[in-house]
Formats: C-alpha cells, sequence, structure tokens
C-alpha cells in the first residue's frame, strides 16, 4: 500500500483511501502544514505522476471483485493484455482496463505473475452417465455411487469447464445435477433422436419408463419399429419438439451402424434432412452423432452443424490407420461447407483405461473421483470387473482383436485430427465425458486428457482456448453470454500459474475458478468421500 505498484505507465495508488494516507498521514508536522499547502502540495504530486499518462487516467473501482496485474488472454483478442485489471460485478464482467484502482470497499485478487482466460466450455458431456463404476458396482456399493456422483459437477470446475452441455440428458439427471449445490452452467440437448432397435435404443422400453428414448420412425429400418407405437407421433418434427420442450438449445441425432464391426438399424439421411429442417424451423443447432466415412457423408448432405465425434471408421483392413481418400475426402467436404467438427479423440483413448489402469495413478485424478472410488477401482473387486469387461470386448471385437483395433482407433483419430488442422475445418471441443465403459472417461480430467490430445496431434495453443471458449460459445448460440473476456459477459473465469498459451499443461495449473462471479479456489473442489 502506498508504494506505486506497476510499472511505469500504470496505476499509482496512493493509498486504499485514494488520498494518501500512507505518504502524509504518518508524519506529526503534517498537521502544521495549512490546508491550503497540502492541499496544492497533493495536487503537485497527482500531477507529477500522471505525466506521460493522460490517456490513462486512473478510476478507482470500489465495488465487485478487481482482479489486478493480471495479463489477460482472451481468444477476441489479438494479443495477450498484460497489467490489466478486470472488474467482477453481479456476475458479470463490469470493466478491463490498465488503471484501474481499487478502492476500500472493493474485493482485490492479486493476478501478479498469472493469467486470465475465458472459463472453458466443454460442449460434449453425460453427466448422468457413469465414467466409473459399472452398473453392478452401482448396486453393490450405492455409497460409492452417492459418492461418485457429488464429485461430478465439482470436477468439471476443479478442471477449468465452468460451462457444459449435456448431449442425451434424461429429465431425472437434470434434476439432480441442477440440484447440486455447485455446479457449472448447464446446457441440454434434452434427449438425443435415436433409431428404435439402435445404437443407444437397442431395446426400446414401456412409453411410461422414464427411460423411454426421443425416437423418430425412419422407413428404411421399419422391421425394427415397435408395433405399439404409433408412427405419427415419431416424426422428425415431432422428436425435435419433445427436445425442445425439454428445454434443449440443439438437437442431436444419431447415426451409428455399428462402428464398422455391427450392423445396427440407423438414422438414414432422408429422416436426417427431416430433422435438420424441424430444427432450423425452431432455430435449434443440429448436431449429428458420426465417426465413420459414411456417416459424416451423411451428417453433410443433411446439412448438419455440427458434427459430434472425429473420424475413425471406414471400409477396409481395420487394423490400417491410415486415412484413405475417401477420410480426406469428406473431411475437405467439411471444410468446404464450413460444418463444425468436435473431435472426441478421448472417446476411443479412454479406452485404453480398459487394458492399462496407469490412469489410478495420476495425481489428478484426485480431483475428479473421490478417494474411495479409487480405492475400489484399485481393489480386487475393481481388477475383476475390469477384466470382466475386457473379455466382453475381446469376444466383441472382430479379427484382428480388440487390443490391435483399439490401437487403430486411437491412431486413425489423431490422423484424420490432423487432416482437419491442415483443411482448417473448424473445430469445437468437447470431451464425450464419458463416452467409453471403464474408469477411463473420468469428469473433469477427461477433458484435460482430451485438451492434451489436441495438442499432441498439433493443435496450435491458440486454437485449442478458441474452440475451448469462444467458437464453442459461437456454435451453440451461447456467445452473447459467454466465451470471451469482454464487458458484459458473465464472468466464468480461470487463474492460472502458467501461460495457456505457452504449454498446454498450463491447464493442469488452475488455481482459482471464477464462476458467475464467485472466486472458487481449486484445492477446495477435491473430492472428499
Ligand atoms: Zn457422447
Amino acid at each position: 500500500m502506498g508504494e506505486f505498484v506497476r510499472s511505469s505507465c500504470r496505476t499509482r495508488y496512493l493509498g486504499r483511501s485514494g488520498v494518501n494516507t500512507p505518504i502524509f498521514g504518518g508524519n506529526p508536522k503534517g498537521a502544521v502544514l495549512s490546508n491550503r499547502l497540502l492541499a496544492r502540495t497533493l495536487t503537485a504530486y497527482i500531477v507529477f505522476l500522471n505525466v506521460g499518462c493522460a490517456a490513462h487516467a486512473q478510476h478507482v473501482v470500489d465495488q465487485g471483485i478487481v482482479i489486478e496485474n493480471v495479463t489477460l488472454i482472451s481468444p477476441e483478442r489479438a494479443a495477450p493484455l498484460r497489467h490489466a485489471d478486470v472488474v467482477l460485478r453481479g456476475g458479470r464482467i463490469a470493466e478491463i482496463g490498465t488503471n484501474l484502482v481499487p478502492g476500500p470497499h472493493a474485493r482485490r485478487i492479486d493476478g501478479s505473475g498469472r493469467f486470465l482466460v475465458p472459463g472453458l466450455i466443454d460442449s460434449h458431456v453425460h453427466v448422468g452417465h457413469s465414467a466409473a463404476l459399472d452398473d453392478d458396482a452401482i448396486e453393490a456399493y450405492p455409497e460409492l455411487w452417492a459418492a461418485y456422483r457429488a464429485q461430478v459437477p465439482r470436477a468439471y470446475l476443479a478442471f477449468g469447464f465452468t460451462s457444459i452441455v449435456d448431449l442425451d440428458l434424461r429429465q431425472s439427471d437434470q434434476a439432480w445435477f441442477g440440484s447440486t449445490p455447485l455446479h457449472p452452467r448447464f446446457y441440454s440437448w434434452g434427449r438425443g433422436i435415436k433409431v428404435a432397435g439402435g445404437y443407444m435404443a437397442f431395446n426400446v422400453p414401456s412409453i411410461s419408463s422414464p427411460n423411454f428414448p426421443n425416437l423418430v420412425y425412419e422407413p428404411k429400418e421399419a422391421e425394427h419399429w415397435p408395433k405399439t407405437l404409433d408412427i405419427g407421433d415419431y416424426t422428425a418434427e415431432r422428436a425435435v419438439s419433445r427436445a425442445a420442450d425439454a428445454g434443449a438449445i440443439c438437437v442431436k441425432a444419431f447415426v451409428e451402424s455399428g462402428f464398422g464391426t455391427f450392423s445396427w438399424p440407423y438414422l438414414h439421411t432422408e429422416t436426417l434432412r427431416k430433422i435438420q429442417t424441424a430444427a432450423r424451423e425452431r432455430k435449434l443447432v443440429f448436431m449429428v452423432h458420426a465417426n465413420s466415412v459414411d456417416s459424416w457423408r451423411s451428417a453433410l448432405d443433411a446439412h448438419a452443424d455440427i458434427i459430434a465425434h472425429g473420424l475413425w471408421v471406414w471400409p477396409g483392413d481395420f487394423g490400417d490407420a491410415m486415412p484413405p481418400p475417401a477420410a480426406s475426402n469428406v473431411i475437405a467436404a467439411a471444410a468446404r461447407a464450413g460444418t463444425r467438427l468436435q473431435p472426441t479423440m478421448q472417446t476411443v483413448a479412454g479406452e485404453r483405461a480398459i487394458l492399462d489402469p496407469s490412469l489410478l495413478n495420476d495425481p489428478r485424478l484426485t480431483m475428479s473421483l473421490p478417494p474411495a472410488v479409487i480405492d475400489y477401482l484399485r481393489s480386487a473387486a475393481g481388477a475383476k470387473a475390469r477384466t470382466a469387461l475386457l473379455d466382453e470386448y475381446r469376444k466383441a471385437s472382430p479379427p484382428p482383436g480388440f487390443e490391435p483395433l483399439l490401437r487403430a482407433a486411437i491412431e486413425r483419430a489423431q490422423a484424420t485430427f490432423k487432416v482437419m488442422l491442415q483443411d482448417h475445418v473448424p473445430l469445437v471441443f468437447g470431451s464425450d465425458t464419458p463416452g467409453v465403459d471403464g474408469f477411463g472417461n473420468p469428469p473433469g480430467l477427461n477433458g484435460r486428457l482430451e485438451l492434451q490430445n489436441w495438442a499432441a496431434a498439433g493443435a496450435p495453443l491458440s486454437l485449442i482456448l478458441r474452440a475451448t471458449t469462444l467458437d464453442n460459445a459461437t456454435a451453440f448460440g451461447l456467445s452473447h453470454e459467454l466465451g470471451s473476456i469482454e464487458v458484459g459477459k458473465r464472468a466464468d473465469l480461470l487463474l492460472l500459474r502458467e501461460n495457456p498459451l505457452a504449454n498446454v499443461s498450463a491447464y493442469d495449473s488452475i488455481e482459482t475458478i471464477f464462476l458467475d462471479g464467485e472466486p472458487i479456489a481449486r484445492e477446495a473442489l477435491r473430492a472428499h468421500n
């Protein structure tokens, strides 16, 4: 207090009250100076301080939180803003400057040597699915399930995800997640649109079940249609309106014929087009789940706004990771169409945990899962469940077998991601948490691992930040509120010790998460039993 707190052309803060008490008030001789002389001395001093800085006259901020002297990095800026002061008030970003002086009633947060970025957005999560415990474990250990669930919303925040988008949400999960005491901003697509007998709707439960899916009648797969359901209730329009009625900001449709291995009924292009038209009428973003060359092509033919998943399925030798011309061509077509892609490399990479449990030793896992869940996964019972799952996968895998297939799928996802980078396809960040069985997609940490995948495959760090903030917000119609550090936007921010434009590991150095302008120490989000 009372010193020059910053470099040459920055704030010269003279005291908490702004009347120079630390400089003059301690001097008992001060009383002998006449008030006029004192006033003149002060004026001269202040004028002296402002020489050369007339354009940056200081401005006292006496309300809200002031993050002081931070390096502000945000995708709408061509370069970081150094020595920035950012004021948060009423849950929003109120002011940004390099000359803001906190008054006595402002709450000050020292940003010196630190980096401030927008809160991250993960636009592909499934909060209601378990990423660690299988159905048997949930039944046998309800206390573990309760502990796991309690940590899910905190885990997203701990890894910097202040907004998440759930792509296939049940109402019961929505109610649960919304009622947790501390959770990221939460958007949903309602229930994804599915084909009876197909992916995620293999067995259609009774219509009264809370698990009854959002079905659409697919004429080309009529043989799988449950006889008890009236086709007229399951048009594309009705499916879209069901999602909209559930509060969805967008609509997702599944085109999944079986990951190149199975032959499941799926959504064909004509029906997809009808869904697209209905979504457009309601001004909803239209997303298609697709990971094969054929389904990508179908999504492009139906003018999807976003394709969820990278590209790792194509005809030919399963074990061959090299993308064929058909894969490069469909990526080039996506680039031409300006279709946004969500590569979700962790969807396949997360399956490694079935074979290799070394993720259990990652110290970051303790931010993601409660200790009791980690203990269970390390226990004999956890290992047994993992072996049983591995056996299932091995039995279901065609030649050359699960291990080489998984290795090839991971390599394919990386290889096609590199083609997307080369072609400048617009990318949005989504982790698909959890996308696979096993514990390989733990909440929050899975997004951090996906950031790593992007960096490892050569994505520039500025592109990674942009895809995870502003581009995600823009793609989902949220950019008026989220995605950048601009006055008026929601004060969802991250304070990092390290520079995210220097190394992707900076995302492990989050110190403070601001959610709606409220600071949360990352350490306070660590999981407890
Ligand atoms: Zn998903």
